[in-house]
């Protein structure tokens, strides 16, 4: 079979009324005729694809053997967030675009094959734990700030080695971007609350409603006696446009209106979190976070929501299967379109849009938008959503004296051992990077607890 085992998913007639999970997931049967495709190759090109490295033909030949535990095993020790990946990472673009079945056909859908493996260990009741190795570790502490993908990693791969690890995390829930930005249609919260038990069950400790930068200082976490500090902070401020208007009642960043519907639960009538009851919801941009904020627009009752993107439809960001979905579900887009101005007294009537064409390609190799000479057109709003991506947060950079920061406000580190120019403390993810994926934050989770392992035995040699 040269093509994918299809997942099954709820109707766009009927899910755009829910919040429940659109893909289904796989049934053993389709799990196992999805891993009968896998040709088992003995130098896997899909393992190099895979920031975390999973032995991905290793847990694919347990699906087959129908030994599930096992193969949930195997993911487990690279991959502590099975659940979680399987669901949202672009596997198109990491593990599955090395598949070597891929240049001829259809490459094997790995994420689904992994989701399938979580889920079917949490059906049965049977946590694959990777007990603590050395319990005389658990004299060295490390402090993770941050409880997104990469914090969770790097508590998932320390504690079971015996590291007693403490994540700090601003929010009064863990999860970081999973629980924030990413809606429950995409991935539901049971899910993600069974793969951060997990963490705990590893040892982990979870302080909730703790600032660093603000409650303690980052140099202070050392006298509190942590041999380590690890930065997973992401970036947690949204880019604007900066445009007239901007202010008015109705315009709304992406993380505000996504952290309102997600964190603060607005679509559920028994929450009091105000949220505007909208008809024609403009969003601007074309990555995950639009695609996102479109979804929900539609779910909390707009009637028309259209997509505004500088760009041409074949350079938007986000996932192929996240901008099918939401076409499917009635979003419609509209292409070469910048914002100009938001109209309205005080509240937002319409976006004033300049009308543009591809230009000659930028340092992102695609075409540069280019406004047309005196041309604009105006799209009746009563609500607009700016989700052209985030920032890091300033917090850390202004109260850690000493760190050595990018231009755009980003943390610099050791690009192998992710450790800053302070002894000791290491970063990775978003606050790194910049906005990228779930599973380079933890591929950046997994190189930092590498190198913090070897940072304490190094600094306590006389103990190894
Ligand atoms: C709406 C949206 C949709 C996305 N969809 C996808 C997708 O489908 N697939 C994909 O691969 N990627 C997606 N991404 C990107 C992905 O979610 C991020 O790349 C990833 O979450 C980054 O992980 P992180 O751990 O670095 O940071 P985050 O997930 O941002 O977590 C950082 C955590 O640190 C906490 N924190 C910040 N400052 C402090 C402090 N001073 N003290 C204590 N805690 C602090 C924050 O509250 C947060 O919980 C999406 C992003 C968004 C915004």
């Amino acid at each position: 079979m040269t093509q994918q085992t299809p997942m099954p998913r709820q109707a766009p007639e009927k899910r755009i009324h829910n919040f429940k999970e659109v893909a289904l997931g796989y049934t053993e049967e389709m799990a196992e005729q999805e891993a009968g495709r896998c040709l088992g190759c003995k130098n896997p090109s899909c393992v190099k694809g895979c920031p975390v490295g999973v032995d991905i033909p290793g847990f694919i030949r347990k699906i087959k053997e129908k030994s599930y535990v096992e193969a949930s095993f195997i993911i487990k020790k690279t991959n502590s967030l099975p659940a979680v990946c399987g669901r949202v990472c672009p596997q198109e673009n990491q593990c599955q675009k090395h598949c070597v079945l891929g240049a001829k056909g259809a490459a094997v859908a790995i994420g689904r094959l992994e989701r399938f493996v979580a889920d079917w260990e949490s059906e049965n009741a049977c946590a694959v734990l990777h007990k603590p190795k050395h319990h005389s570790l658990g004299k060295y502490h490390v402090a993770v700030v941050g409880s997104g993908p990469s914090g969770l990693t790097v508590a998932g791969t320390l504690a079971p080695l015996g590291y007693k690890v403490t994540v700090f995390e601003a929010l009064h829930k863990t999860g970081g971007v999973l629980r924030y930005g990413i809606p429950e249609f995409r991935l539901p919260r049971d899910v993600m609350d069974r793969e951060i038990d997990y963490i705990k069950a590893l040892g982990v400790k979870i302080i909730k409603d703790a600032v660093i930068g603000k409650s303690a200082g980052v140099m202070s976490l050392f006298d509190e006696g942590f041999d380590a500090v690890y930065l997973g902070t992401g970036s947690g401020t949204p880019k604007l446009l900066g445009i007239k208007g901007e202010n008015l009642s109705g315009v709304f960043s992406g993380n505000e209106w996504l952290t309102r519907i997600n964190l603060m639960r607005a679509f559920r009538d028994d929450y009091l979190t105000p949220f505007p009851s909208a008809r024609r919801v403009v969003i601007i941009g074309a990555g995950n976070t639009a695609m996102d904020c479109a979804r929900c627009a539609l779910r909390t009752g707009a009637e028309k929501v259209t997509v505004v993107y500088r760009r041409s439809r074949e350079d938007m960001p986000a996932r192929k299967e996240e901008i099918e979905n939401a076409e499917e579900e009635g979003v419609k887009f509209v292409f070469l379109r910048n914002p100009a101005e938001f109209l309205g007294e005080d509240a937002l009537e319409g976006v004033r849009c300049a009308v543009m064409e591809p230009g000659e390609p930028d340092s992102s190799g695609r075409p540069r938008p280019v406004p047309v000479e005196g041309a604009f057109e105006t799209i009746e709003a009563d609500c607009a959503v700016v989700a052209l991506g985030q920032n890091p947060n300033p917090l850390i950079r202004t109260t850690t004296r000493g760190l050595k920061m990018t231009r755009w406000g980003g943390i610099v580190t050791d690009p192998e051992t992710c450790m800053t120019n302070i002894p000791g403390i290491f970063a990775g993810g978003d606050v790194v990077t910049g906005e990228a994926t779930v599973i380079s934050a933890m591929g950046a989770g997994r190189r930092a607890a590498k190198g913090i392992e070897n940072y304490i035995r190094e600094t306590y040699k006389q103990d190894f």
